[in-house]
């Protein structure tokens, strides 16, 4: 079974659930697609081995025979080729290496290369560990995040830690799995961006439910809103100071507070039940 950890919001807890999830089951495969800033190993200090690096390609323009004619540019949807009278100008970071352009040539005047935009790391112990790790500077994380899924072994209970937002890189981590977990606090700004995730869940087809975490602060207009709209609130998390120490210390708190332990597995359980 793979279960997402999403919740549009930044820094709503996705990765504290997920890794306490995980190292509250077992067969885990966890991998870690906030790959502009993968922490789940701070959690885990795994000592990780590179896999791969994942690269995309760009297009590589052969002045001699290009007559300038702007075909590549007009259907470049990213805006990565700029014709001028005399030249071409290729901007690698626009380029999501779809190739139109290279089809698009009448010339036969586009050829293409790779660049590295960031590599997947790996480690293990009882839980078998992956991250993308997006190369500094580079804005193009869906690619990292396609190639870091193709590496999912579905015979494992696979948790994907996924970045926040709502943009291309959450879609590409969202869409396939059997469920997304949506980490929200009760705040305003949460429910807010709750919304525009569960939207986005719709829209993929994926069975959604909520886990509030920080519990206890904001107001109950998050908890009013998923009874209205009958959508599981699977597990409230309280504020607690004790889960903000542990973090900051690296510790899972399920490893101090062992009864969490019984609780996330509960969650498990009911979401493989509901299957
Ligand atoms: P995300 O992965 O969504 O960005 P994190 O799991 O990294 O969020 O958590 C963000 C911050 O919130 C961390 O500093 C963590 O200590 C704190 N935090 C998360 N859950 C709680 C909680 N239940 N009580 C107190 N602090 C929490
Ligand atoms: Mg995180």
């Amino acid at each position: 079974m793979i279960i997402a950890i999403a919740s549009g919001k930044g820094g709503t807890g996705k990765t504290t659930v997920a890794v306490n999830l995980a190292l509250s089951l077992e067969h885990i495969q966890l991998i870690d697609c906030d790959v502009e800033e993968p922490n789940s190993n701070l959690f885990l200090n795994l000592e990780l081995e590179k896999v791969e690096d994942v690269s995309i390609p760009f297009p590589v323009i052969d002045e001699e025979r290009c007559t300038h004619c702007g075909k590549c540019s007009e259907l470049c949807e990213y805006n990565a080729l700029a014709v001028l009278p005399d030249r071409v100008m290729v901007f690698k970071e626009l380029c999501h290496g779809c190739g139109l352009c290279q089809i698009a040539c009448p010339q036969g005047a586009i050829t293409e290369k790779n660049r590295v935009i960031g590599t997947i790391e790996k480690g293990k112990n009882d839980i078998e560990f992956l991250q993308g790790v997006l190369n500094i500077g580079e804005a193009m994380s869906t690619p990292l995040i396609k190639r870091l899924k193709e590496k999912i072994d579905a015979r494992k209970n696979v948790i994907l830690d996924v970045p926040p937002g709502v943009a291309c890189p959450v879609i590409e981590a969202i869409s396939g799995v059997d469920y997304c977990l949506l980490v929200t606090e009760p705040t305003p700004f949460g429910l807010y961006d709750l919304k525009l995730a569960m939207e986005l869940c719709r829209g993929l087809g994926v069975r959604f439910g909520i886990i509030i975490n920080r519990d206890g602060i904001g107001n109950k207009d998050t908890e009013n809103f998923c009874n209205e709209q009958g959508i599981p609130i699977l597990l409230r998390i309280p504020y607690d100071r004790k889960i903000a120490e542990l973090y900051s210390e690296g510790i899972p708190f399920v490893k101090e507070m062992p009864e969490w332990g019984e609780r996330f597995r509960e969650v498990f359980e009911r979401i493989q039940r509901e299957k």
